[in-house]
Parts: C-alpha cells; sequence; structure tokens
C-alpha cells in the first residue's frame, strides 16, 4: 500500500516539475542541449542519458527525422559538453513497457550497447541505471547488476523536452 502511494506521488506532473529539476532524463538532447545546459549551470542536476540503442524508440516519440548516424553523433557531441561541465551522466535505457515479454537475449544486447557506448564514447564508467517507464524484471536487473550498475528506482525528476 505504502509503496503504490509513494508510486503515486512520484509520479505527479507537478511534483517533479517542482521538486524535481536535479535529476534529468536526457531524451532529446539533440533540440533540448541550449536550454539544457543553461538548466545544467544552475542545478548541475544529475543526468541520465539515452543512448543510441534508443534510436526508433526517440525518433517516434519525440517526432524528429535524425538519421541513425546523426542520431548517435548528437549524443556523443552533446554528452561530451557536458562531461566536459562537470556533470554526472548515468544511463538511461528504454527497453519494453513489458520488459519479461523480451528474450534475455535482447535485454542484454540492449544494455550492454548502452554500457558500452558510455565506455567506449564517453569514456564513462556508469555506475547507474534508470530503465524507462521504471519498466525492469528479475533479468533486467540482473544483467544491470553483472555490468556494475545499481538500478534506480522512481525519484522526481524532469525531462529534458520540458525545458523547451
Ligand atoms: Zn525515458
Amino acid at each position: 500500500m505504502f509503496n503504490k502511494l509513494k508510486r503515486i506521488i512520484l509520479n505527479l506532473g507537478f511534483l517533479n516539475r517542482i521538486f524535481g529539476k536535479k535529476i534529468i532524463h536526457l531524451e532529446g538532447i539533440y533540440f533540448t542541449s541550449k536550454k539544457l545546459k543553461k538548466h545544467l549551470r544552475k542545478y548541475k542536476s544529475k543526468c541520465y542519458c539515452v543512448c543510441p540503442v534508443n534510436y526508433e524508440y526517440f525518433n517516434s516519440f519525440l517526432v524528429t527525422n535524425l538519421t541513425k548516424n546523426e542520431f548517435y553523433k548528437s549524443l556523443k557531441k552533446n554528452y561530451l559538453e557536458l562531461k566536459e561541465m562537470r556533470i554526472s551522466l548515468q544511463l538511461h535505457v528504454h527497453l519494453a513497457l513489458l520488459p519479461n515479454r523480451l528474450s534475455y537475449a535482447k535485454k542484454e544486447s540492449m544494455i550492454k550497447s548502452a554500457y558500452d557506448f558510455f565506455v567506449k564514447e564517453l569514456d564513462i564508467v556508469p555506475t547507474e541505471i534508470v530503465f524507462g517507464w521504471y519498466s525492469s524484471d528479475k533479468e533486467s536487473i540482473e544483467i544491470a547488476n553483472s555490468f556494475g550498475l545499481k538500478v534506480i528506482k522512481e525519484h522526481l525528476h524532469i525531462y529534458d523536452w520540458w525545458l523547451e
């Protein structure tokens, strides 16, 4: 009961808009970067970042026309700029709304892809992951832990595209 109530409260948009400024889920940095950087100079928020593995999902969700390669380059360039600003960057991966319907191998390859992007392209070893929609299952948590990642549960936060 308490957990259910806690979940409902943490998902209330207005509470997140008021108190969630220090944690951001970065989903559309290719068009939010200017306002985002302004926000970060003020709040130094911790950022949970989508990775190239979520290209299809975000191209449809945020209605953009980026090619896979443009998306990749944009994430890399912008995240490196945030790193330069000493912003804490961690992983944000959207597996599926119902992750138990994905195979173990698919979940593993998606998490590995995001992890490798951070290590190889940004030279950052991530230690935390927030799953999209907070959707995880036993297997995805197990996979994340095997990469040394702590799975972060519901928390107050904002989205970068709320800054637009
Ligand atoms: Zn998300």
